[in-house]
């Protein structure tokens, strides 16, 4: 309770539990990521898609009924509307892009990019938060095999852009509405004769969705899963076609993959082609850096068109991880190229920086009257290669002193119009 004087202990508050502040220079590194991603989205015409962090409900309980993300992780909450809306936070961006879909009804395909933040209700634990960032691609319209060539080689590409080299690809097909239902009873059938032989956990998958009961990782669950049917025996004559053109694909861009029969992923609306990076350098537990695959009937799930789609969706949070197992994309490039030393008072410094920045300069500068000493301290530990110095002579004099941080270097004194001129000049020239 607030008392006379004012003085009372408030209490500490801290990030909600899952979540965590991004610090720098760990969030610079972060948005450098996403550049690097963005890029590359770019260059193979994928374009952005903004979609609302928060969704109806609805969109997301289209995912499935028997889908962890939507029965058990959801954050949902009523709006203040009258009647309330029911709401989610966003736990994935697929079933937004194709709620956007149905929607605006762009024309096919559509190439759509995203990032930003998900939301899940899980245990917290390393590599797995309940905030956490994604980038993804979808390809909207079209069941050409060669575009799931193309969104899944764009994920490859994106890890060697970050310098990784512990990343696996491993692929499957889970068929189409006519292989499934063939393929799901026999893997029913079979589980639930060897059922007294599994986790209790998994015994109540089993009964919800008998496909998720392959995705267990417990050690006790491991021999029914290794001799259960495999997809690869059901699949339609359409749909082993599909994966033969989808793997030659791979083969002519020398993307290495591996035929994981048993992979099946997290969300239950994936046909054909499922695909999952796995990160070799991260603990088993958490080694998914990224995933996605084929989806044929959500568009119609949610109101559209029938409208065929592919995309991935990859984890930012767990990418950086592996990034530091693997020692790769490492260091955050400095982004003060100037720092402004001002020993005189007054507005000197305000004045340069505005002018340095103006010509497009990275600049920075300290406050508070700072010694000089202090104050080159500050410009040492910025990264900057150029210091602009104002002290009380140049200050008479109407001058600037411009130095040449780097290992060798000079310094010039200049009348203070031509300064951002000299610093230019002094920036591009070679390190002495
Ligand atoms: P999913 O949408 O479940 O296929 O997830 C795609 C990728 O997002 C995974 O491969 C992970 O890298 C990442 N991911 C999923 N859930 C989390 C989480 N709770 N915390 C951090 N990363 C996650």
């Amino acid at each position: 309770m607030a008392v006379a004087s004012g003085v009372v202990a408030q209490p500490l508050f801290r990030a909600p539990v899952g979540t965590r502040d991004i610090l720098p220079p760990e969030s610079v590194r972060r948005r450098r990521l996403v550049s690097v991603f963005a890029d590359l989205a770019d260059r193979s015409g994928f374009e952005l898609l903004e979609s609302p962090i928060f969704e109806e409900l609805g969109v997301f309980q289209r995912l499935g009924a028997n889908n962890d993300v939507v029965t058990k992780e959801l954050f949902e909450f009523f709006d203040k509307g009258d009647p309330p809306r029911h709401l989610a936070l966003r736990p994935e961006l697929t079933a937004s892009v194709c709620r956007a879909f149905a929607e605006h009804r762009p024309t096919v395909p559509w190439k759509i990019w995203y990032s930003g933040p998900q939301f899940r209700y899980e245990r917290p634990q390393a590599g797995r938060y309940r905030q956490f960032d994604q980038v993804g691609v979808e390809t909207l319209g079209t069941d050409d095999p060669y575009a799931d060539v193309e969104v899944i080689g764009l994920g490859v590409r994106f890890y060697e852009a970050l310098g990784m080299r512990q990343v696996r690809l491993q692929i499957n097909s889970l068929g189409d509405a006519e292989s499934r239902p063939a393929y799901d009873a026999a893997l029913a059938d079979y589980l639930q004769n060897r059922r007294g032989e599994l986790s209790e956990q998994s015994r109540v998958t089993l009964e919800r969705n008998p496909l998720r009961v392959l995705d267990s990782k417990r050690e006790q669950d491991q021999p029914v899963i290794a001799a259960a049917p495999v997809m690869a025996d059901f699949l339609s004559g359409a749909s082993a076609e599909h994966f033969v053109a989808v793997k030659a694909g791979l083969d002519s861009l020398d993307a290495a993959y591996e035929v994981s029969p048993r992979l099946v992923r997290g969300l239950d609306y994936y046909t054909r082609t499922t695909f999952e990076f796995v990160a070799d350098a991260l603990d088993t537990a958490q080694n998914a850096v990224g995933g996605g695959g084929r989806y044929d009937g959500l568009v119609e799930e949610l109101g559209g068109p029938p409208t065929p789609g592919i995309g991935f969706a990859l984890g930012v949070d767990r990418i950086l991880l592996a990034c530091d197992a693997e020692g790769a994309f490492g260091g955050a490039s400095p982004p003060v190229q100037v720092f402004v030393v001002d020993v005189a008072g007054g507005l000197n410094a305000a004045v340069l920086c505005d002018r340095l920045r103006q010509a497009g300069l990275g600049v920075d500068r300290a406050f508070g009257g700072r010694s000089m000493k202090a104050q080159m301290k500050r410009a040492d530990r910025s990264g900057a290669s150029v210091a602009v110095i104002v002290g009380p002579d140049e200050q008479a004099a109407g001058t600037a002193t411009v130095r040449d941080m780097r290992p060798g270097g000079g310094q010039r004194q200049v009348p203070e119009p031509e300064v951002v001129v000299a610093v230019a000049e002094m920036l591009a020239g070679a390190a002495p």
